[in-house]
């Protein structure tokens, strides 16, 4: 009698840590769930950071299979305007995926599925039509901004009413959107960002399912409107499977020096500070950060970005930081410029509070450990996720500190506000139910684990 075969499941991330991050995560929990799983990586990436942790989870991982998917060069001219290397590169994968069709169908077994980022949708669907291989898009943002993207066609077809002057969007079957948490680009459709999400929504419905990290509980109504057909016609399933499981990663230059540190700082007295991988603050908004630091009573552990890229990024922490901030602050704070292992920082029980950029990867991490977040948005879904995750009770979110670039936001506002993160009790509450009800989800027969379980088996060949 033969036996069922396990999936072959084919994993396709976009650039950047926040894309790179959910895939290697899931493809993770797949090969737990005895999935064959096979990472596609575009090469080279962008980021440092992006290289070697794919190097060291293939290395921690030695079931999981890599292939790479080599980019073909910029045509960029030298006086051309400066763009976004993240969003360079999303175009160079995208110009480059006319090379997946052999590394799809050379694989042995034969792939089951393929579960791509949604920025290379419109391009993997057609090869994938034609390898007869369903498609499953991952999500990396907040199921309110998937409504957005997947309604921004509409929107760019409407320029009368959306536009500068328009105050809010409404988007069918979720509450209206403030026109200030949109990114800026999205009015502008030429934009090589825009015109991407638009061609990508625009192919949404070629997928089996859009895999989603986030839990019912913590988006709930979202999740009824997008699924009822309410945001836009014929998309896909909408499945939430997050928070996805961190998985152990020993990659970490810095470990020694914080842990020891955190290993010394009382019970939720410590708020961590972090905006993702490649948020670079102003100098000047810096200094004001340091400021409301240093008035502050409250410890930190500041973990610093400087620039876009990682690999630009060659300065100590000392070189853009005052000298005094740093000597009188050298008993309460910690900075840390270069990679973190974030997820274990928020699970510590010194760390009492998050002061985030609210990536979409951050929201579900601080969910996971029920640590209440402080939001300030710096640029893309940050905003939007910010609101979804103030709404769910996790944290706190001041309207008025614009976008990164926009406004100076004073050290005496940033101080106030992290004393209210750290001592309001009813926030720590709430939190800690989040937490609750993340842990259900991905526990044994929770929601999240429920919907996970039964795509794979979906994919599995009976015989
Ligand atoms: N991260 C980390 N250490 C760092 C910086 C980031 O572990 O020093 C992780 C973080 O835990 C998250 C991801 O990188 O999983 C960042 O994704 P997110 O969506 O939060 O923000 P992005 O960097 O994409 O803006």
């Amino acid at each position: 009698m033969s036996t069922p075969q396990p999936s072959h499941i084919a994993l396709f991330p976009s650039a950047g840590m926040g894309h790179l991050m959910p895939f290697l995560r899931l493809a993770a929990m797949l090969a737990k769930q005895d999935s064959i799983v096979t990472v596609i990586t575009a090469q080279p990436t962008v980021s440092l950071a992006e290289s070697e942790h794919i190097s060291s989870f293939l290395r921690y991982n030695p079931k999981i299979n890599h292939l790479e998917l080599q980019l073909a060069p910029s045509f960029r001219q030298a006086d051309s305007p400066p763009v976004d290397p993240f969003f360079l590169q999303m175009h160079l994968i995208n110009q480059s995926i006319n090379l997946l069709p052999p590394l799809l169908s050379s694989s042995s077994p034969p792939f089951s599925a393929i579960f791509v980022d949604f920025l290379v949708v419109a391009k993997v669907a057609p090869i994938a039509k034609t390898l007869d291989l369903p498609i499953y898009i991952l999500s990396t943002t907040s199921v309110a901004f998937d409504s957005l993207t997947a309604y921004l066609p509409m929107l760019a077809s409407n320029p009368a009413e959306f536009n500068k002057t328009s105050a809010e969007i409404k988007i069918p079957g979720l509450s209206p959107m403030a026109m200030s948490s949109l990114p800026p680009i999205f009015l502008d459709s030429s934009h090589l960002f825009t015109s991407t999400i638009i061609t990508n929504s625009q192919a949404l419905s070629e997928a089996k399912g859009i895999l989603m990290n986030t839990f019912e509980w913590f988006q709930a109504s979202t999740l009824v409107a997008l699924n009822k057909d309410r945001v836009t016609k014929s998309l896909p399933p909408i499945l939430p499977i997050g928070p996805l499981e961190p998985y152990h990663d020993p990659h970490d230059d810095n470990g020694d020096q914080y842990r020891s540190w955190l290993e010394n700082q009382p019970v939720e007295s410590v708020v961590y500070i972090s905006f993702g991988n490649r948020t670079a603050m102003s100098r000047d908004q810096m200094h004001e950060l340091e400021k409301g630091l240093e008035k502050t009573e409250w410890r930190f552990f500041w973990v610093l970005k400087t620039s876009t890229v990682d690999k630009d990024d060659k300065e100590d922490a000392e070189h853009f930081l005052n000298e005094a901030f740093l000597e009188k602050t050298k008993n309460k704070g910690l900075v840390i410029k270069g990679w973190v292992e974030q997820q274990e920082i928020l699970g510590h029980p010194a760390i009492g509070g998050f002061l985030s950029h609210c990536g979409w990867n951050s929201v579900m991490e601080a969910a996971l450990r029920g640590v209440p977040m402080l939001a300030w948005p710096q640029h893309g879904d940050q905003r939007v996720n910010a609101q979804v995750m103030e709404e769910a009770g996790l944290g706190l979110w001041e309207r008025n500190w614009d976008w990164g670039p926009n406004g100076i936001v004073k050290g005496e506002e940033i101080e106030k506000k992290i004393v209210e993160l750290m001592t309001d009790e009813k926030l720590r509450g709430r939190a800690k139910k989040v937490r609750e009800e993340a842990r259900n989800a991905v526990g044994r027969d929770g929601s999240s684990d429920k919907v996970l379980r039964e795509v794979v088996e979906s994919l599995i060949i009976p015989f």
